[in-house]
């Protein structure tokens, strides 16, 4: 009987596909196995998430919930033109390869990933591919083959008298094919007198046919050289050989004695490293080829030849790691995650700790006991910025057996550092967001750093959260989730208040240093008495002077990009919009350009109102880069830096720019949140807020939330070493709750207040929350859908689900698609996943596009 199995593939389809196995690959095709198979006309790389021993109906993740009658169902079905999609023996296509030996995804993470599909409604084939290393095994190529159209047409065109000149060109592509007698890489094409344009008009005609197909890409090896181990006799021999060899090369008049060479040979191999690419034992023994060659023909050497590995990141060797001993308040914190690992169960726990707390040491000690149980760990941090400090770390403390593991890192280097994880040889996992998902097998503790970050959400397909997903993980895996944050999510903390969570607490700075002195700077008050806005109170100016003048370190914190937020109009009023979205245009002066910071969208400065032609445009709003030029043109002798996504683009610039921070080189360092972030810089005495005002106006239920989170961390950045911090804060809303609680740092109390909001509103941690958005390029079909969608939503409303909307969405276009939104709300989230579920059925039955409807499920930004 043959064996079927269900292929999740990386279309936008919330469906996978049933592909037969063919005999050759029996026994290969496991659950969690890559395959290639074919999909429409093309080759795919997918996934087997379920293998079984008949071709029964693909299940749809979601069925559990539709709600839709069997008809409907299978007319949403079979819209998806698949390779799988008729669910009859003659038309399942066969799996074209197995690409791995061992299935790259472990049973757990089939799972997860499965829990990952169902939960965000995601597509589940979209949700696999986020999962898999990058496929840097396989090439695709376009190929161009002849078909039985093509070979009357070769004929008839031969028997013609004269050709044209375009004739004669096909003529020579149509003859290459006919030679081969098989498919021919596109690539070549261009060596034909015709080149591609000849085979595009033999296409047209159907003469010839283009594919995609998959292409196992060869390995590139390397020679790997070893010591053969040796009884003692072989080494009486050799010895005896030695020296006689030592004796011909004397007299070939070789300075180096093979004795001595291949001394240091040895050595290396043996005591020092052990086996080897050749390459690198020819250069760190000194010894030249040939007597290698010889060793190795004597059996004193053994060879084999092994895939190239990329150049490995060089270890870092000029840094030494702060041995710290656990004081009283991190000691009872370990001892109680060390107890939760001990039984083996799942728990998770909130690490709610003060900035400077000395949290790092606690994660460190679980990821050591983690090892020592035999059992692997992974450590999740919000930014890639911090994969290098907190990867560091690791690295000092566990050696190789770490890897690191986030989105910038090259395809290929990211696929060693994967299957590195894969096959066992690292089993500390750091990374970022989609590190979430490393195939380490059996974590013992699933670490999340700094959970209320906002950047472990991902905002697009697959929309997820990773620290939810941390949790469901260490739950498969009968892993500790331990989360840690001064300033957690108010859903996180209510957690843990409720005991779902079990919470542990370290109230005071390591060696009782004192959290800074924040002072809010009134900028009503600074503007009556100067009678000027500027954006750096006198306060704040003085204070900075101060710094200086003692020579320890000020940031100051900006929260935009740019150097203006927008290009205004004074006589018509009109601001410079972005081309595609409906948001104001940002002033970039270094780069000289007005940008949109949601799209990427550029233009040239307007000297005159695209309006109106008048040619009074102001530039309103200070951004990082304004504030930079300021800085430096108030303190000319200081040096100022500036941290953000426009001056620092790479890992290098980034390492560069914080090494001389922390290396005294730089005096006031300037930036958006990125520097509000994790680091622990020891000479940071003043902090300054240059506004807090910035996300407080944002229309978002979580604005509070978010301004309190970024005062309480960038506050958290001084003082951290023995000298005493200061924070400065302005704001035009000094009474603001969120900025008077944070100007305290008591977060107990900002939480009972906004906990209060929440429960009131119906806002999480009260309420499911879902964010659906319908778009489309013509507003006119957005529209209309969402008219449809509200049809079927409103009715549900009597089930316990609040629909608001649809209405314009925040953001009203977007990358050139309009965008109508509801807002879904529920006590109960099984309520709302299964009215989702609903949602996105009838949206493919309707023909509404599944890529017009985007659905966010417990959504960070309502925008
Ligand atoms: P958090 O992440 O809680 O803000 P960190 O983990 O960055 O704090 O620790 C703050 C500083 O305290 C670091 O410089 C760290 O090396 C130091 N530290 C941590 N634990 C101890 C300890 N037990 N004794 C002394 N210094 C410590
Ligand atoms: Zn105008
Ligand atoms: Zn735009």
């Amino acid at each position: 009987m043959p064996t079927y199995c269900e292929v999740a593939l990386a279309v936008p389809l919330r469906r996978t596909f049933t592909y037969a196995v063919p005999a050759s690959l029996e026994g290969r095709a496991e659950v969690g196995s890559r395959v290639v198979v074919p999909f429409r006309r093309r080759a795919m790389i997918g996934v087997i998430v379920e293998v079984r021993d008949n071709a029964a109906e693909p299940r749809r993740v979601s069925d559990a919930a539709s709600g839709l009658d069997e008809k409907s169902k299978s007319k949403a079905q079979h819209r998806g033109r698949g390779g799988g999609t008729e669910v009859t023996e003659k038309t399942i296509r066969e799996i074209t390869e197995v690409l791995d030996g061992v299935p790259a995804l472990p049973p757990a993470l089939v799972e997860l990933g499965k829990w990952v599909a169902g939960y965000y409604l995601a597509p589940v084939g979209e949700v696999f591919r986020s999962m898999l290393p990058p496929a840097v095994e396989v090439r695709h190529e376009r190929e161009v083959r002849l078909t039985d159209a093509g070979r009357d047409y070769e004929r008839e065109i031969q028997s013609l008298q004269n050709r044209t000149a375009l004739q004669v060109e096909e003529m020579a592509l149509l003859q290459l094919l006919e030679v081969e007698g098989k498919a021919v890489n596109a690539a070549r094409l261009a060596k034909l007198p015709g080149g591609e344009a000849a085979a595009e008009r033999l296409a047209r005609r159907r003469a010839v046919e283009f594919a995609r197909v998959a292409r196992r890409r060869k390995a590139r090896t390397q020679k790997i050289v070893a010591w053969a181990a040796e009884d003692p006799k072989a080494k009486d021999d050799a010895e005896a050989q030695r020296t006689q060899r030592g004796a011909e090369e004397a007299a070939e008049g070789t300075s180096v004695g093979v004795s001595e060479a291949e001394q240091r040979i040895r050595e290396e191999l043996t005591a020092l490293r052990g086996p080897m690419p050749l390459a690198v034992l020819l250069k760190a023994a000194h010894v030249s080829r040939s007597v290698v060659d010889r060793l190795e023909r004597q059996g004193r050497l053994l060879s084999w030849e092994e895939p190239l590995a990329v150049e490995e990141e060089p270890f870092e060797t000029d840094f030494t790691p702060p041995s710290n001993v656990l004081n009283a308040q991190q000691r009872s914190a370990f001892d109680e995650v060390r107890a939760w690992m001990q039984r083996g169960e799942f728990a998770t726990g909130l690490l709610y700790g003060v900035t400077g707390s000395g949290k790092t040491e606690v994660y460190l000690c679980t990821v050591e006991q983690a090892l020592a149980a035999g059992r692997t760990a992974l450590v999740l941090v919000p930014e890639i910025a911090l994969t290098l400090w907190i990867g560091r770390l690791c690295r000092a403390r566990f050696g190789d057996v770490v890897a690191v593991l986030h989105s910038a890192l090259p395809d290929v280097e990211r696929a060693r550092e994967w299957w590195r994880v894969r096959r066992g040889e690292a089993r500390v996992v750091v990374g970022t967001r989609s590190a979430v998902f490393a195939p380490l097998e059996r974590p013992a503790v699933v670490i999340v750093d700094e959970e209320q970050e906002s950047a472990y959400k991902q905002e697009e397909t697959p929309r997820y959260h990773g620290r939810d997903v941390a949790i469901v993980r260490a739950r498969i895996e009968g892993a500790v989730a331990l989360l840690g944050s001064a300033t957690p999510s108010l859903e996180t903390f209510h957690n843990a208040q409720s005991g779902k969570y079990k919470l542990l607490e370290l109230g005071a700075r390591v060696e009782n240093r004192p959290m800074a002195r924040v002072e809010i700077v009134d900028m009503r008050d600074d503007f009556q008495r100067t009678h000027k806005a500027a954006p750096l109170s006198e306060k704040l100016r003085s204070a900075i002077a101060a710094r200086l003048d003692a020579g320890t370190q000020a940031l100051a914190l900006i929260n935009r990009r740019g150097y203006s937020w927008f290009a205004l109009c004074r006589a018509c009023g009109a601001t410079a919009q972005c081309e595609n979205c409906s948001i104001s245009l940002t002033y970039h002066k270094q780069r000289h350009r007005m940008a949109c910071h949601y799209c990427g969208f550029t233009t040239r400065v307007p000297k005159v109102c695209a309006k109106c032609e008048s040619e009074h445009i102001y530039f309103v709003g200070e951004g990082a880069e304004q504030i930079e030029e300021l800085l430096r043109k108030l303190y000319p002798q200081a040096r100022v830096g500036r941290l953000d996504r426009d001056a620092v683009r790479t890992k290098r610039e980034y390492q560069q720019l914080l090494g001389a921070f922390a290396a005294g080189q730089i005096d006031i360092l300037a930036g958006t949140q990125m520097v509000a972030k994790g680091h622990d810089f020891q000479r940071v005495t003043l902090v300054g807020v240059v506004s807090a005002d910035m996300t407080l106006g944002l229309p978002d239920f979580r604005a509070a939330e978010r301004t309190f989170q970024l005062l309480t961390q960038v506050a958290g950045r001084a003082g951290r070493g023995e000298l005493r911090g200061e924070v400065l804060v302005q704001t035009y809303y000094p009474e603001h709750y969120a900025v008077q609680h944070a100007a305290q740092q008591d977060y107990l109390s900002f939480f009972e207040k906004e906990l209060r909001f929440r429960r009131l509103m119906h806002y999480p941690p009260f309420a499911a929350l879902a964010n659906v958005i319908v778009r489309d390029r013509k507003m006119e079909n957005a529209a209309r859908w969402a008219r449809m969608l509200d049809g079927f939503l409103r009715p549900r409303e009597a089930q316990g689900l609040k629909v608001l909307g649809p209405a314009a969405a925040p953001l009203a276009r977007l990358k050139r698609e309009y965008r109508f939104q509801f807002l879904l709300k529920s006590p109960k989230r099984s309520a709302m996943n299964a009215a989702l579920a609903g949602a996105l059925d009838f949206c493919a039955q309707r023909e509404i596009p599944e890529s017009s409807v985007m659905v966010d499920v417990d959504p960070l930004s309502l925008m």
